[in-house]
């Protein structure tokens, strides 16, 4: 429920309706605006009906939230988040790219994937240490030693790391590593892991599930935003579709659909979106006119040598071309890049 208070509602005003939203077991929120202050309650709405607030003489209107996934809609929260990973700031007028290898190699590859992303302008790195992988007998990633890697690398280049978390007990192990957790597609609905990502206050990019629905999608992200973790960045991956063409079908109707309906930033992927190199960088152009709030990109320093996903990652010199490619399309966006 959303309850807008009157311009010349007190502060004990608003303390005595959350209070009494708190005690009928509902949870409540305060969101002071510069206008008017916005009170929230969420849970079971019908036992508010107890407190009367159309009645109460600080209450100006209460109207119910029509959609379900109520902290990621705009709803209540009409204006767009910003969220920093590190001190790079991911929805606000930057275009945010994140480059980086599919997986974490070695730590020399890792480098030389860092250096080449960073000379381009990428201000963040991506790189798996923990590989979700369809088959068993494919490339795992190296794990636990994969993250030191990426610390090691991190800290000499200075790029804060984008990195898959597979497993909530490895929360511990990776929180003062990673710059935020990445949510991988096939985990999209693992709750446990997203409420266990709720307790953390690192960002989380949440990758849309193969075949997710957007209210899915936005129903993951609310488990991490109802857990107490406002930072969560979404990111569109391509879905499932009968097309078998490319490895997936890029939804950017999705990015537009969200961006009306949600506050939280969105990248696209257009290399797991399409799995082809040569298609990565007009789906890169096509994100930022469509209004995303960055990509997030696969580059390897030698893909032929790739331990995964090779076939879709950019050579160096191709990454500096779709960084000059995407730029007149992220301004036409009203966007920079950095
Ligand atoms: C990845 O980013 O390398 C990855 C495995 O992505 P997704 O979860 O979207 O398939
Ligand atoms: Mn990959």
């Amino acid at each position: 429920m959303i309850i807008v208070l009157k311009p010349k509602a007190s502060e004990a005003d608003a303390k005595e309706i959350l209070a009494g939203i708190e005690r009928l077991g509902l949870t409540p929120l305060h969101m002071p605006g510069v206008e008017r202050v916005v009170l929230g309650a969420l849970g079971d709405e019908r036992v508010l009906r107890e407190l009367n607030l159309s009645g109460h003489p600080a209450v100006e209107s209460v109207k119910p939230i029509l959609t379900p996934y109520k902290l990621v809609g705009r709803e209540l929260h009409p204006h767009d988040t910003v969220v920093n990973i590190g001190e790079v700031p991911v929805g606000g007028r930057e275009f945010a790219v994140v480059a980086g290898p599919c997986a974490v190699e070695t730590t020399d590859q890792l480098m030389a994937c860092a250096e080449a992303v960073k000379a381009q302008g990428a201000r963040l790195m991506r790189g798996g240490a923990f590989k979700p992988r369809s088959s068993p007998y494919s490339f795992q990633g190296h794990g636990h030693e994969g993250l030191r890697m990426l610390k090691e690398v991190s800290g000499k280049t200075g790029l804060p790391i984008v990195t898959e978390i597979m497993d909530a007990n490895d929360i511990d192990r990776m929180e003062e590593i990673v710059g935020a957790y990445q949510v991988g597609a096939r985990n999209m609905q693992n709750f446990s892991l997203l409420k266990a990502l709720g307790r953390s206050r690192k960002p989380v990019i949440l990758k849309r599930g193969l075949a997710a629905t957007i209210e899915e999608f936005l129903l993951a992200a609310e488990y991490i935003l109802a857990g107490g973790n406002d930072n969560v960045i979404l990111c569109e991956r391509g879905i499932r579709t009968f097309e078998t063409a490319t490895r997936n079908t890029l939804d950017l109707n999705a990015v537009a659909y969200i961006k009306q309906r949600s506050h939280l930033p969105i990248l696209v992927d257009p290399s797991h979106g399409t799995g082809i190199r040569e298609l990565v960088t007009p789906l890169a152009r096509a994100a930022a006119a469509v209004g995303a709030d960055g990509i997030i990109v696969e580059v390897h320093h030698d893909p032929k040598l790739a331990l995964s996903d090779g076939h879709q990652s950019l050579y160096p010199q191709e990454f500096k071309q779709l960084m000059a490619d995407i730029k007149p399309f992220v301004e036409a966006a009203g966007r920079v890049l950095a």
